[in-house]
């Protein structure tokens, strides 16, 4: 599933790979897929992103968060 897609209030495409780990297609300002096994780690690259001024949807992150730890 997705958590978030390319769109005007995003510069980011992130979602869950059925292989397993997470991953943001086309990383911003890497030019490549960006990967990790966990929701946790992907919702800290996304805060990242932030930071650096790239649009990510808030409820992404919300989500990615929330999501139980294994
Ligand atoms: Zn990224």
């Amino acid at each position: 599933m997705a958590y978030a897609r390319f769109s005007r209030d995003s510069d980011v495409y992130v979602y869950e790979d059925i292989r397993g780990g997470f991953v943001c297609e086309r990383c911003p300002g890497v030019g490549q897929e960006f990967r990790c096994a966990t929701a946790a780690e992907m919702a800290t690259h996304l805060r990242q992103h932030q930071a650096k001024g790239d649009l990510v949807p808030d409820d992404a992150i919300v989500e990615l968060e929330s999501e139980p730890s294994s």
